[in-house]
């Protein structure tokens, strides 16, 4: 960038004002309660946030119980922000309920969003130009009570300054004359490009002057919001608004998580809450994203889960020799970790690799050649062991030298039935032998599976009293392409639990059944492995057995 030289404002820390509460809850898929933004909020200011904008408190009865709730804590950083709009064009600040409830909301900062577009001015307030100015002046002034700070937010100010540069300006020197600290220029509409933006921005500040603070709220519509932000920052921006994890209406607002990050490990910005620690990002973003019952996005830059993942082929085995030579940074600097995705590992060297990072030392334990052309062998065959971490150590484990089985799957059967309209149940009954010993069990469930895996679990609690504590959490199942050179094929994935944490399992087969059944064994074979299970023989009659009998 060249320009003027630095001033005491291009060398100022880049101040990030979070407005996830209000803007991100404009969000369709995003709905808080006032107990989950309180706890947004506590994070939030754990995590150092200078401001965090709370509601708007004349819209809605939540929002004003938030502000109330807000006085009663004492926030470590964090200034809370009421959010609302001008007076109406007919009243009086003082009788306005819009700014009454502004104030009223008793926060250290006001945040005031007036119109800069005549447009929104004429056609949707129907105010004059002068009276929008008037408006935009008094409301910022009537907010200045007890020394609050107000911040303007110059709603489609880009929209406004392509229409009318002169209104637009003007909009802002009403604002500033009434004692606004901040003027935020907004996209409010997302649809700006990166170059306007930048533009626009050094030109209001060239004719606005240095004396204040500006800010940058932009929407994410044109897939720009965060270049746009940024950008604005190169042009002389010290206050950057946005929300975690980009939520908010429409493609969402600019993603404060990315911004943080790339300022502070790209930009080489100092940044408030300060970037030289950024190794719990990860964990604020996911925090955000359970409270708001979203599925995290894997895919989200710094901090999905797939943000360091690699699979097979050349990236993999290049990552595994040289982390850098495939990830723009170290996921650990934002909390996050490198993964090699299991899938179709495609070389030695990704086997090997991905057994390490489970804590399996291959070297001189087990050739890994030989389990990277079993894998490639099962992975023809239909399985993936994507997702399914604990069959895969499994299979590793199964090479050693040293391993022993803690049972043997030996036969099972299933019967379904549904009679007269009833309900259908099934029973199983299966096999199995412990050190020598045969258990022959039965038990009935709610469908073949599920009967299939209580009568496992019986046999198998008879020796090992620790797999009462697993249980079976989800079962998914998908056919594989029939189309492949083999028959179809049906993989099934199973998520067990215990009090030692979760894992998954699969299972392969042409049926479903006996897909079950493997994916069932794996399960528990893992959870009495990783739970260093000792063999305690219970006394069976508990559990309907007919010892070493035929069937
Ligand atoms: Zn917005």
């Amino acid at each position: 960038m060249s320009g003027p030289t630095p001033t005491a404002a291009a060398l100022s820390p880049v101040v990030l004002y979070d407005t996830t509460l209000r803007d991100g809850t404009q969000g369709e898929n995003i709905i808080l309660s006032l107990a989950d933004k309180l706890r947004v909020a506590r994070m939030l200011d754990e995590y150092g946030m200078p401001y965090i904008e709370g509601g708007w408190p004349g819209s809605n009865p939540k929002d004003v119980e938030f502000f109330a709730e807000a006085r009663r804590v004492t926030w470590r950083q964090a200034r809370i922000a009421a959010f609302g709009s001008t007076r109406h064009r007919s009243n009086r600040p003082a009788d306005d309920p819009n700014l009454q409830a502004l104030v009223a909301a008793g926060t250290p900062v006001v945040t005031i969003f007036g119109k800069s577009w005549l447009l929104h001015v004429t056609e949707v307030l129907g105010a004059t130009a002068e009276e929008n100015l008037a408006m935009v002046g008094d409301s910022v002034a009537f907010c200045r009570v007890d020394d609050r700070e107000v911040v303007y937010d110059a709603e489609h100010f880009f929209d406004g300054y392509k229409a009318d540069r002169a209104y637009a300006l003007a909009t802002l020197r009403a604002a500033l004359e009434a004692g606004a600290s901040t003027l935020v220029l907004c996209d409010t509409n997302g649809g700006c490009l990166t170059d306007e933006v930048g533009a626009i921005v050094r030109q209001v500040i060239a004719e606005i002057g240095p004396a204040v603070r500006y800010g940058i709220h932009v929407h994410d519509d044109a897939g720009l919001a965060v270049a746009n932000s940024l950008v604005a920052v190169e042009a002389g921006v010290r206050h950057v608004q946005g929300t975690i994890n980009g939520y908010g209406e429409r493609c969402g607002n600019a993603n404060l998580v990315t911004i943080w990050a790339d300022l502070a490990l790209k930009a080489g910005r100092e940044t408030i809450p300060a970037g030289v620690d950024l190794t719990g990002l990860t964990d604020l973003s996911r925090f955000v994203a359970e409270v708001a019952n979203v599925t995290p996005d894997a895919f989200q830059p710094y901090v999905g889960q797939s943000a360091f993942a690699h699979k097979g082929g050349v990236h993999g085995a290049a990552t595994a020799k040289v982390r850098h030579s495939y990830q723009h940074v170290d996921p650990a600097l934002v909390g996050n970790e490198t993964r090699l995705v299991v899938s179709e590992l495609g070389g030695r060297v990704n086997t090997q690799w991905r057994a390490e990072q489970l804590g399996h030392e291959l070297a001189g334990v087990l050739d890994p050649r030989e389990l990277s052309a079993l894998i490639k062998r099962l992975e023809a065959e239909g399985a993936s062991f994507e997702g399914a971490d604990a069959s895969f150590e499994l299979l590793i484990r199964r090479q050693r030298s040293d391993y022993r089985p803690p049972f043997r799957l030996l036969d099972f059967t299933v019967l379904v039935e549904q009679r007269d309209g009833a309900e259908l149940r099934a029973e199983a009954t299966v096999k199995v032998e412990v050190e020598g010993e045969v258990l022959h069990t039965a038990a009935d469930g709610n469908g073949p599976v599920n009967a299939l895996d209580q009568a496992l679990r019986k046999a198998l609690r008879a020796f090992y009293p620790e797999l009462d504590a697993v249980h079976l959490v989800d079962y998914k199942v998908r056919i594989l392409d029939g189309a492949s050179a083999t028959a179809a094929k049906t993989r099934v994935l199973i998520e067990s639990s215990s009090p030692a944490g979760t894992w998954s399992t699969i299972g392969t087969d042409t049926n479903i059944i006996a897909a079950s059944w493997l994916a069932l064994g794996d399960s528990l074979e893992y959870a009495l492995w990783k739970g260093e299970a000792r063999l305690t023989r219970r006394d069976e009659r508990h559990f309907t057995t007919i010892q070493g009998g035929r069937p």
